[in-house]
């Protein structure tokens, strides 16, 4: 039996400058929580993990030789891409259903679980930005990957990959740019949602601290097998590697949140 860990820290070269984050990578839940009294085939779709993100994240950290750090526990259990005071933390409702492991939760489950996994997996992320900025002398660049849906209530989604930001722009356009420049694929600015959300992980570790960072989602039915995985790891690693050469990516530069002042 394998002991439960909160997240998985791929080692790279921390010379680099560059961290990979993967906050849905996985489905798993520790065997305790069964299914949270859900169906098992809900934990096989989007709103359980970002399907073909642990693949992907995997593929462009040894194509780059980059650290990355993904989440272990599926978003069901306690969402990384959340603040911790964010009411959508533990999901109470799934797909209109109550989620029964979920709802009603005591107060004692909801601190286990941020103790337990949230925290661990945020300590994680902070000690390996910690350890790149030293190995590396210089602030670095924060590349965080997700997938979504390629319909949401019935609307289509034609963009194959999206940039959600809040106000530093410096990854970003480049991003925007090297990802349009082979004119190939529809790629959303803030669509199909903002990417400017108090307390998620962009915001706590990049935004608030002044690291140059950019979110990024695929589709998922582009990344569902290892052939997408492997054709998007080829598109991202060059674009991944230009950016990372950009010094002005690797100054610390704090810009106000669209959320409202830093606590
Ligand atoms: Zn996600």
């Amino acid at each position: 039996m394998h002991s439960f860990s909160s997240h998985e820290v791929i080692h790279g070269n921390r010379d680099s400058g560059m961290v990979l984050l993967g906050d849905h990578a996985m489905n798993r839940l520790p065997p305790s929580y069964g299914t949270l009294g859900l169906d098992a085939e809900a934990f096989k779709r989007h709103i359980a993990y970002d399907i073909g993100i642990e693949g992907l994240t995997r593929a462009l950290a040894e194509r780059l030789g980059v650290p990355a750090v993904l989440s272990c526990f599926s978003r069901l259990l306690i969402d990384p891409n959340r603040g911790e005071d964010d009411p959508t933390l533990i999901m109470k409702i799934s797909d209109g259903a109550i989620i029964p492991g979920n709802h009603p939760i005591t107060a004692e489950e909801w601190q286990h679980r941020l103790d337990t996994y949230h925290r661990p997996y945020h300590r994680a992320v902070d000690e390996e930005l910690q350890a790149v900025a030293t190995a590396s002398g210089k602030a670095p660049l924060v590349l965080s990957l997700h997938s979504y849906t390629p319909a949401w209530k019935g609307v289509p989604r034609p963009w194959h990959a999206a940039v959600l930001w809040d106000t530093d722009h410096r990854a970003v356009l480049p991003l925007l740019d090297l990802l349009r420049r082979p004119g190939d694929i529809l790629v959303g600015d803030n669509e199909p949602y903002d990417g400017a959300l108090k307390g998620d992980t962009m915001y706590r570790h990049c935004m608030a601290k002044g690291l140059a960072h950019a979110l990024l989602e695929v589709r998922q039915d582009l990344i569902g097998d290892e052939d997408g995985i492997l054709a998007w790891a080829d598109r991202l690693a060059p674009i991944f590697a230009e950016l990372n050469a950009d010094p002005r990516l690797h100054e610390r530069q704090i810009f106000a949140s669209r959320t409202g002042p830093y606590a």
